[in-house]
């Protein structure tokens, strides 16, 4: 199943997307979803009339009020050598940082452009697990019983805030830099995320071209390193990190202006577009 939330009736309300319709889902929070498989069940079988998609806003597929995007770096190997100097080791623990709750955007929603704050705006596609069952210390094994399903992340990164403040955190958080969607779908329908073709396209150019089998630290072991001592909780996302081929390390370096559409496209989820500026 595919859940999404968008505008409807003048509030941001879950909906069941079947293409080329989405169903309103008006009296249940995807909080609600998320914490109860009960309320899932109950949606499978929900009928009723549906709008069509392209004629609604969507919003991230997220409860409100969002929380902080947890974020994988370097989890990629050859992202790992286009982003640090030559004969860098690979991480040998998962590398973690958030996005603030600001940055989370819509999955076709404008990606502001303000050159005051950064004019190094960058792409990077990335497999988002969203978590269902609320968690802490949970083993490897045990890992994929707390997540929910999968969504696509950008994790529109600011090049140079992240050099001048030598931390992620604001070069990654600044306000619509994490366009989130299209939709969440369910983990039922990926059986296995971990061989999932990840692309990236700005302006019609294949930019990045990865799968998720190439990941340094796999699903189960992010979630259970990152509850460790942690609790992760419903609608949690952990967005997973990106394949190779983002703008600062080409030659010459490329980054995003006002006008570029970036696309992001993950097989078995579907396709965020956003334009900048
Ligand atoms: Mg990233």
């Amino acid at each position: 199943m595919r859940l999404a939330v968008f505008q409807h009736q003048q509030k941001p309300t879950l909906g069941i997307v079947r293409e080329p319709g989405i169903l309103p889902v008006p009296n249940v929070s995807l909080r609600e979803v998320l914490e109860n498989s009960l309320a899932l069940d109950l949606l499978k079988g929900m009928a009723g009339e549906a709008l069509p998609l392209h004629q609604v806003e969507l919003f991230a597929p997220l409860p409100l009020p969002y929380r902080p995007i947890l974020c994988v770096g370097l989890n990629y190997a050859e992202h790992v050598h286009e982003f640090s100097r030559p004969g860098r080791k690979l991480p040998e623990a998962p590398v973690f940082f958030t996005k603030a709750p600001g940055a989370v955007n819509g999955p076709y929603s404008g990606i502001p452009f303000d050159p005051a704050a950064s004019t190094q705006l960058d792409w990077e596609v990335e497999l988002g697990v969203i978590i269902g069952r609320r968690g802490k210390n949970i083993r490897e094994e045990d890992a994929f019983q707390h997540v929910f399903g999968y969504t696509i992340v950008n994790d529109v990164s600011a090049r140079d805030l992240q050099a001048r403040h030598q931390q992620f955190f604001k070069g990654k958080s600044l306000d619509g830099t994490c366009p989130v969607g299209p939709w969440i779908v369910t983990a039922d329908e990926i059986p296995d995320p971990q061989n999932l073709t990840l692309h990236c396209r700005v302006n019609g150019v294949v930019k990045q071209d990865g799968n998720s089998r190439d990941m340094i630290f796999r699903i189960p072991r992010l979630i259970a390193e990152l509850s460790r001592g942690m609790t992760l909780e419903p609608g949690d996302v952990i967005s997973t990190g990106t394949p190779s081929g983002v703008g600062f390390s080409r030659t010459p370096p490329e980054f995003l202006k006002p006008g570029d559409v970036v696309e992001c496209e993950i097989e078995g989820i579907g396709t965020i577009r956003n334009t900048v500026g």
